[in-house]
């Protein structure tokens, strides 16, 4: 068997650990004569996976007791309609900061539940950019302030969370776990789990309790945040599957060590940044202060070498390169879980495309 070296942007690469512990286990979960897909959801292999995937969570960043931690499922899409059903009143205002392609959407989403305001709006410049904290406009009074804590397809990242007085509620999907941060700063993060947390199926929600209080009757409650607190998750059946692979990654992050596993993503990130930086050839798409770490976008100067960058990546064994299909370029998506020796045969790579087609 080989495997390639996978960029793709989500579902992504998961670590090969990981995935041979999956296979181990398939058939026979814990001595239990069945398969953890097989498994109720209130048995108690699954109870201790459910137990355990959220405890590791909790450990890893430092979530208080007054916080609740949820495995919900709809992706990180129903959150942006979750979010504003939930803590968006009648008569009151939502503050979101436009920083790309997914703002874009929760904005939407939440602009047919309530009142949206945008605190302010990079999402046209070039360079792409993260706002600096001196440019939002911030009202104490709005329920809540949104924004995108890495822009996946902008290859943008916020580096310092903004304090505010209203409650900050982030979309993490593509950068949760992949550093520290004070998650007391926030009301409410989700992140879907297929970039940085496992598989397609779980999103991660994790929210300050009263928020959930705010919620209106009208809400069915199986949109409520506080339908799933009450029950731990259990409301109805969670996406099994999926937190258990989500168990197994938070247990692979431990191993390592958050700080470490912060510190490789950056050097990571830096072996292309450098290369794109060396001369003209490369062009990176991000602004230099909010390049993410996550999503390493960029261009070649002679946009016509594109197609053949992409081609001959593939053929050496780089895959999922292509860049989204709006933006088009190339992005390198090197999530928690991509091997650094594959960013550095990437950079060789690019490295000897320049020289040959420089
Ligand atoms: C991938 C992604 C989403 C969408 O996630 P779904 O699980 O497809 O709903 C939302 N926000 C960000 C930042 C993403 O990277």
């Amino acid at each position: 068997m080989s495997r390639v070296y996978n960029f793709n942007p989500g579902p992504s690469t998961l670590p090969l650990e990981v995935l041979e512990q999956i296979r181990d286990e398939l058939l026979d979960f814990n001595h239990s004569g069945m398969s953890i897909l097989e498994s109720s959801h209130r048995g108690k292999e699954y109870s201790a996976v459910h137990t355990e995937a959220e405890q590791n969570l909790r450990k890893l960043l430092n979530v208080p007791d007054d916080y609740a931690i949820l495995f919900l499922t709809g992706g990180a899409s129903a959150q942006f309609a979750m979010v504003p059903m939930n803590l968006l009143r009648k008569g009151r205002f939502a503050e979101y900061v436009h920083t790309g392609a997914w703002a874009k959407k929760a904005i939407a989403e939440a602009r047919i539940v309530g009142e949206v305001r945008i605190s302010a709006d990079t999402s046209a410049e070039k360079p792409a950019r993260i706002p600096r904290i001196d440019e939002l406009n911030l009202h104490d009074d709005a329920e809540y302030v949104h924004i995108t804590s890495n822009e996946t397809i902008d290859g943008i990242q916020w580096k310092v969370f903004p304090r505010t007085k209203a409650p900050l509620v982030a979309d993490m999907s593509s950068d949760i776990l992949s550093r520290p941060f004070d998650l007391k700063q926030f009301g409410l993060i989700y992140a879907g789990a297929q970039k940085n947390l496992g598989v397609a199926g779980v999103t991660v929600v994790i929210i300050r309790k009263d928020l959930a209080e705010r919620v209106p009757d009208s809400v069915p409650k199986i949109f409520r945040y506080r339908s799933h607190i009450e029950e731990n998750s259990l409301f109805n059946t969670p996406p099994c599957f999926a937190v258990y692979i989500l168990m197994l990654m938070t247990r692979w992050i431990m191993k390592t060590g958050l700080d470490v596993i912060y510190k490789q993503n950056r050097e990571k990130a830096a072996i292309l940044y450098k290369v794109i930086d060396a001369d003209g050839f490369y062009r990176g798409t991000a602004h230099p202060e909010s390049r993410s770490d996550m999503n390493v976008t960029f261009r070649l100067a002679d946009e016509s070498l594109t197609e053949l960058f992409i081609k001959e990546a593939s053929e050496a064994g780089f895959k999922g390169l292509k860049g989204h299909r709006t933006v088009g370029g190339i992005r390198a998506s090197i999530y928690n879980a991509f091997p650094v020796q594959g960013v550095k045969a990437l950079a060789d790579f690019m490295c000897e495309f320049r020289r040959k087609h420089g």
